[in-house]
């Protein structure tokens, strides 16, 4: 077998395994990348990017669909193009993948191995390629392997019916009828952008839960909000299915007991996500593992334990979204080049969106830790809101959390375009800012933004730190 040596050895090529490698470069290490493919990034090849763009052509159709509200009329009604809306999904989607393609199949026999590794020692690895066997020493090492979607158990018998995120967007056409198991942020999206491009769709979810909210005011307007939109089954337990002519048929079980049988063309794993660690020989790794099987580690240094190995990206199961993947990333590839001196780097403030419509965020603390700390709830809803009306898009909820001087800890927000607020407000809680400094800030109107600035102003009042002016503004500014 050849043996490779390097400095940094990093297994996975994705957004948390390439912004990694850029920083060990940075740092002057020889860096050696493992992926086994297929290669573009998940984000780009079958998460964010793709269902990006089947939510736009699903937004558009919803918006032609519901002109008529503005008396606008659509002669003879509007017709989904199936075809062509996943044909645009893939043409686009495969420029992104090209684009970071292009880095990857750059490098040279000496910088990446395509093939599956597995760890044989705490620096050592050995990476099965196509054609050979290679054993890789490193002074460190970095997992960097993403996540895979959850296997449901009730589903094995029907594996030809099942849809994941990596098939979902190889449909030649728009499935007739689509059961979604799972109301998470992905969930929640496809099914949302499915039905609005006319798939008959139920959406199962064991929980009431609904797109990652744990507020309950803002899950209960989200459940609101959604059960208007979407065929929703929550609080329900899939019992088992099995195949028919037309699809799989699903039998499953209310919250009252009751049990169901129903037919659809496919159905839609979207129930969660595993660390893709189970072929990597961790026990080999001398890693301390915590009761799920992903190993102990620092948060703002990526390491495992005081060992030469490093993690980052969705495999930790920390934070899966995008932006910090890479951070955690550049960070962990920072560390693992400078091992073993390494640094503790701050983390970002928590930002989290689902970009269904209305959008769901997250930011910074939880509803639960904002309870802990006995945090005050600013608190503003969309229903009156101007521009929210303005758009026939009045409904939602914006719960925020501050200490008793005002001080922004966090947030819960449903309502439109929300994703915007919710970065704006994700800068603040990590600027340390209070709600009354923010609400020195301009706010144009009419925007969204001001159901924002209405739930700082709760905060202020709630806190008592209202200014005189802000008073006033309540009293005689424009309805925001
Ligand atoms: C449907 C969907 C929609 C999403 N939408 C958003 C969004 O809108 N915004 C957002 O911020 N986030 C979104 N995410 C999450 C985001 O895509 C992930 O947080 C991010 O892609 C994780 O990157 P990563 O580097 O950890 O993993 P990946 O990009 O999956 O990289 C892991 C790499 O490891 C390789 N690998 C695994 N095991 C081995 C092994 N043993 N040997 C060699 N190579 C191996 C794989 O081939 C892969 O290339 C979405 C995810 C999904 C699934």
């Amino acid at each position: 077998m050849k043996t490779r040596t390097c400095d940094v050895a990093i297994i996975g090529a994705g957004s948390a395994g390439l912004s990694a490698r850029s920083a060990a470069l940075a740092a002057g290490a020889k860096v050696l990348l493992i992926d086994h493919g297929p290669g573009g990034t998940t984000c780009a090849r079958v998460g964010c990017m793709p269902s990006k763009l089947l939510l736009a052509a699903a937004h558009a159709a919803y918006a032609v669909q519901n002109a008529y509200r503005f008396g606008v009329g659509v002669a003879g009604g509007i017709e989904v193009d199936g075809a062509a809306v996943m044909a645009r999904v893939r043409r686009e989607r495969d420029r992104f993948v090209a684009a970071v393609l292009k880095t990857v199949e750059s490098l040279g026999k000496d910088e990446m191995l395509r093939g599956s590794a597995h760890f044989d020692g705490p620096t050592q690895l050995t990476v099965d390629c196509e054609d050979e066997r290679v054993r890789v020493k490193a002074r460190s090492i970095i997992i960097a392997t993403g996540s895979s979607s959850r296997f449901v158990k009730a589903l094995e018998n029907v594996s030809q019916r099942v849809l994941t995120n990596e098939t979902i967007f190889e449909l030649q056409t728009l499935p007739r009828s689509l059961a979604v198991l799972g109301g998470g942020p992905l969930g929640l999206e496809l099914a949302q952008g499915m039905a609005r491009l006319g798939v008959k769709v139920v959406l199962f979810d064991q929980a009431d839960k609904l797109g990652g909210l744990r507020d309950p005011a803002t899950l209960d307007a989200a459940r609101k909000i959604f059960s208007e939109a979407l065929d929703l089954r929550l609080k329900t337990e899939i019992l088992s299915a099995c195949e028919i002519d037309s699809g799989v048929q699903l039998n499953w079980r209310d919250v009252a007991g009751a049990e169901h049988a129903e037919s659809f063309e496919y159905v839609l794993a979207a129930a969660g996500r595993m660390p893709n660690l189970a072929k990597l020989g961790l026990q080999n790794s001398g890693l301390v593992l915590d009761q799920h099987g992903v190993p102990r580690f620092d948060a703002k240094t990526l390491q495992c334990g005081d060992s030469a190995v490093f993690i980052a990206g969705d495999v930790d199961a920390d934070r899966p979204v995008l932006h910090e993947a890479s951070n955690e990333g550049r960070v962990a590839g920072a560390n693992a080049a400078r091992y073993p001196k390494v640094e503790s780097s701050p983390r970002m403030t928590l930002l989290a969106i689902t970009f269904s419509d209305p959008n769901i965020a997250a930011i910074g603390i939880s509803y639960s830790q904002a309870k802990a700390a006995n945090a005050l709830i600013g608190e503003a809803s969309y229903d009156d809101q101007g521009r929210a009306k303005v758009f026939l898009q009045n409904s939602g909820l914006i719960r925020i959390y501050g200490d008793e001087n005002g001080l922004l800890l966090g947030a819960e927000m449903i309502g439109p375009a929300v994703e915007h607020s919710a970065h704006l407000l994700a800068w603040c809680v990590q600027q340390k800012l209070k709600a009354s400094e923010v609400l020195r800030f301009p706010f144009y109107h009419p925007t969204f933004e001001e159901g924002l600035r209405s739930s700082l102003r709760d905060l202020c009042k709630k806190s008592g730190s209202l200014h005189r002016s802000e008073h006033d503004a309540i009293a005689f500014g424009p309805a925001g």
